[in-house]
């Protein structure tokens, strides 16, 4: 099957000419300038725009706007004219993908005031994935004008070939799990019910997203209790904290609320409990990561490994006395391959009644399973602070689909959809479900979506809140 080219609809020959020397894949028509010519063009060129994969209108504008220089790029999210509101949804894709290549880009509406065709111009292709790209331009600047709109020519090309439609798959469960639901909800009550500020030690979550939204609601985020003013009110992050790091607020008499999770909670009572039996204690987990380092902190003789070759060459007081712990969030074959290690090196070895990897990252690592045989493409929304989003980026790729860790709809490479006839899209355990619903919607500005809902299995765990905000 031929796939026919994006086309690129120009108002100016000059424009036609930047887009061709970009991108000389696509398909550029050169449609006059002013409404009524557009307006002609669009109804003449219906036919062409409904059969190519996608139409962008580009070209350049002198229409001065507050805060823009000759060569900006505006990217429009909608576009307002006679017909009404277009919406655009494709346009954070392209948008990041400019700024990528180095231009600077805006996005917003773009009105039939600000020029004179792009309003009549995307009705040539109504129901088909469409961009509007304006270059700024004044009498002046033309060179840098021609200049932006040829680089952006090369991202239309992409986005073009992006575009068709695709069936995207939802794992389930997928985002936000007990532990994270519950230590967004302790900062959110203790603003409620003591003001801001309320200081919280470390990220509370791994989530940019959350983290920003807590920030602008009054929570302070501290790297460590002596970053809070003594008598302050200090949150623990999910991720749990040492017992130095207690003391240390203890000292300052700072009001903690304690939002570890109860499943790290969980591990440190484990490690405590091998302590107090002589065990050396082997943590299986990630360097540099706040859970781990939490966890360490509460035993003396405690050592880190990350993988099979760590576990063969870590020294212990007692061979015949090991006990094993993990991190909750790993990958459960990465544990499998790592205790098995262990206990070739430590035939005693002795680890906690039930597995620490918790079920949240368990039944997300499953959905994603679940998926991935079936997937071009897995998206999975998280930060990449976040270890258990880490995880399902890894889960997928094992199982032979690309996947790649995005924060939000602007992290997504337009070349990653390329050919990508089915995506995945899931979250991790730290990662807003809302985020999945904005990839969902850009992904709609690409062509007609299929939607499927997978799930593995339903989550019903929840947690109670510490008494200080009950
Ligand atoms: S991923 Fe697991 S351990 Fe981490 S906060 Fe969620 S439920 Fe707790």
């Amino acid at each position: 099957m031929t796939v026919r080219p994006g086309i690129v609809l120009t108002p100016r020959r000059a424009e036609a000419r930047a887009v061709a020397g970009g991108a000389p894949g696509l398909e550029t028509i050169v449609t006059g300038v002013g409404p009524e010519r557009s307006r002609r063009s669009a109804i003449n060129l219906a036919a062409r725009c409904q059969g190519a994969p996608g139409t962008a209108v580009a070209g350049w504008t002198d229409q001065p706007r507050p805060g823009l220089e000759p060569g900006d790029v505006v990217i429009a999210t909608e576009v307002r004219g006679p017909f009404g509101s277009v919406p655009l949804p494709s346009a954070p894709l392209v948008a990041s993908a400019l700024a990528r290549a180095g231009l600077r880009v805006h996005e917003d509406p773009v009105t039939s005031a600000d020029d004179g065709e792009s309003a009549w111009l995307v009705e040539a292709a109504p129901d088909r994935p469409r961009v509007v790209v304006r270059v700024m331009t004044d009498e002046y600047h033309t060179l840098s004008a021609y200049r932006a709109l040829r680089r952006s020519a090369r991202v239309l090309a992409t986005w073009a070939a992006a575009a068709g439609p695709r069936r995207v798959l939802l794992p389930e469960p997928r985002s936000f799990c007990a532990g994270v639901e519950r230590a967004i909800e302790v900062v959110e009550r203790a603003l409620d019910r003591y003001g801001p500020p309320v200081y919280v030690r470390r990220q509370i979550i791994h989530n940019r997203h959350v983290v920003a939204d807590l920030e602008s609601r009054g929570a302070v985020f501290v790297e460590e209790v002596d970053q809070a003013p003594d008598g302050a009110r200090l949150v623990f992050s999910a991720h749990g904290v040492s017992p130095a790091v207690e003391a240390a607020a203890a000292q300052r008499g700072q009001a903690v609320i304690d939002a570890t999770c109860p499943l790290v909670a969980k591990v440190h009572r484990e490690v405590r409990r091998f302590a107090e039996r002589d065990y050396s204690v082997v943590l299986v987990g990630h360097a540099h990561h706040d859970e781990v380092e939490g966890t360490m902190g509460e035993a003396a003789d405690i050592h880190l490994v990350s993988t099979p070759d760590d576990a063969r060459r870590v020294a212990v007081t007692d061979p015949e006395r090991v006990a094993y712990v993990t991190q909750t969030t790993l990958a459960l074959d990465d544990v499998a391959d790592v205790v098995d290690a262990l206990r070739e090196r430590f035939p005693g070895l002795v680890g906690p009644a039930a597995d620490d990897v918790c079920y949240a990252t368990q039944n997300r690592q499953d959905a994603v399973r679940a998926i991935a045989d079936d997937c071009d493409l897995l998206l999975v929304v998280g930060s990449q602070n976040s270890s258990n989003s880490q995880r399902l980026v890894e889960v997928a790729e094992r199982a032979g689909c690309s996947a790649h860790l995005v924060d939000d709809e602007r992290e997504i490479d337009l070349a990653w959809l390329v050919g990508a006839a089915t995506v995945g899209v899931t979250a991790g355990a730290s990662a807003p479900a809302e985020i999945v619903d904005r990839i969902v919607a850009t992904l709609s500005g690409l062509g007609p979506l299929d939607m499927h809902t997978r799930a593995v299995t339903a989550e019903t765990v929840r947690f109670s809140l510490p008494e200080e905000v009950r």
